[in-house]
């Protein structure tokens, strides 16, 4: 069980990630790095590539880090025993937040809309991955109930920004396939669009291309239900559920959001480059938008802009930002967007 130290993955890491002159060009590697440890992980290859292989997929869920260990496989159960109470009773209290990460048009940086993303800070836990309570309130069918709070918190902050007259064009709410199978979950999403006095068109649900292979039939029926409301659907995470272009079209999706994973080598791998070429001509072709997630690079904006995707998110054009953040970022006028060096975030330049 040799300790990996920081220093020897900075070192090791740093060493392969060296700038590489090719000719005249100059290629900047970026390496992923998930680590499986015998014997606790196991003593053969099969279960030591598998932990392998879900640590590599660690590295690409926050917090983003390039080399991440394995993680005994029952860390989802013990997750669960210790998140379901403490969640409870967050869902209760005032324990959840909201974060909104601004969607930009990639050629004009203009503002077009946010993504609402929950936050869970709990006062003996500490502040938590939502990728890992998520799966907590799924698991523990908690997710309606975490589902109508973000709901009424979101749609609560859009009402209140166009009461101040800083309007956000349109929310993207995720949403869980679970949440479609709740009878009670859907028409409440109706009743508090009606209550808050917005138009249903101004909603965006997103749902993980993962969870719409395996929607039931009801569920189904309750997404085209909502589309007939007004709602916007977009498939999220799309190229890591195995769907395929063909249900983009069965289902009433006006949006598909490309998951980080097909963008992470966008400015130097010519598989991510056709691939994403394709899928924009696709997109055209059905009149879906396409929004890239997890831009981090200038590098991957600028071949995301030359290969045609309109609409974009990721750290390097804005990170998620408190309710306050993002009113103060609505208040210009211009309604362009600029983050500037020191990672802040600065409205309206040029
Ligand atoms: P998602 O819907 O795909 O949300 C985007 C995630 O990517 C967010 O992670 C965001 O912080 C992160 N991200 C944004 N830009 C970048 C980037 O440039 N690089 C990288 N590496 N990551 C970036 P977050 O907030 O941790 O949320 C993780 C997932 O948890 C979300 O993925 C979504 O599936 C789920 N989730 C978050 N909030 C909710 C919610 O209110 N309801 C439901 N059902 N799921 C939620
Ligand atoms: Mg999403
Ligand atoms: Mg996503």
């Amino acid at each position: 069980d040799y300790p990996l130290r920081d220093v020897y993955k900075r070192q090791l890491l740093g060493a392969l990630e060296e700038p590489l002159t090719l000719t005249e060009h100059v290629l900047e590697p970026a390496f992923h790095v998930g680590v499986a440890r015998s014997p606790a992980d196991g003593s053969e290859f099969g279960p030591l590539h598998r932990a392998a292989t879900r640590a590599l997929e660690l590295t690409h869920k926050p917090p983003v880090s390039a080399c991440r260990l394995a993680e005994p496989p029952e860390r989802g159960l013990q997750l669960r025993e210790r998140l379901a109470g403490p969640l409870a009773i967050a869902l209760e209290g005032e324990g959840l937040e909201l974060a909104f990460q601004p969607i930009l048009e990639l050629e004009s940086s203009r503002l077009v809309g946010a993504e609402v993303l929950c936050r869970w800070d709990d006062p003996v836990l500490g502040r938590q991955v939502p990728s890992d309570f998520i799966n907590v309130a799924v698991a523990t069918e908690q997710i309606s109930a975490l589902g109508r709070w973000v709901v009424e918190a979101a749609l609560a902050t859009l009402a209140a920004w166009d009461r101040a007259g800083h309007r956000l064009e349109r929310i993207g709410i995720n949403i869980s396939a679970l949440q479609l199978e709740d009878p009670h979950g859907m028409p409440f999403l109706r009743e508090a669009v009606v209550r808050y006095g917005l138009a249903t068109d101004r909603v965006v649900l997103e749902l993980a291309e993962a969870d719409v292979i395996a929607l039931s039939g009801r569920a189904v029926d309750h997404l085209r239900d909502l589309h007939r409301q007004g709602f916007r659907l977009a498939m999220d995470d799309f190229g890591t559920g195995y769907s395929g272009l063909k249900r983009l079209t069965q289902l009433p999706f006006g949006q598909v959001k490309v998951d980080r994973s097909l963008i992470a080598a966008i400015d130097y791998d010519p598989m991510q480059q056709a691939m994403l070429m394709a899928l924009v001509t696709t997109a055209a072709g059905s009149g879906v938008d396409l929004v890239a997630e997890g831009i981090e690079r200038s590098r991957q904006l600028q071949m995301l802009q030359s290969l045609g995707c309109r609409y974009g998110q990721g750290f390097h054009l804005a990170p998620p930002l408190s309710a306050a953040e993002m009113e103060a970022a609505l208040s210009d006028p211009s309604g362009r967007w600029r983050a500037d060096a020191a990672g802040g975030v600065r409205v309206g330049e040029g």
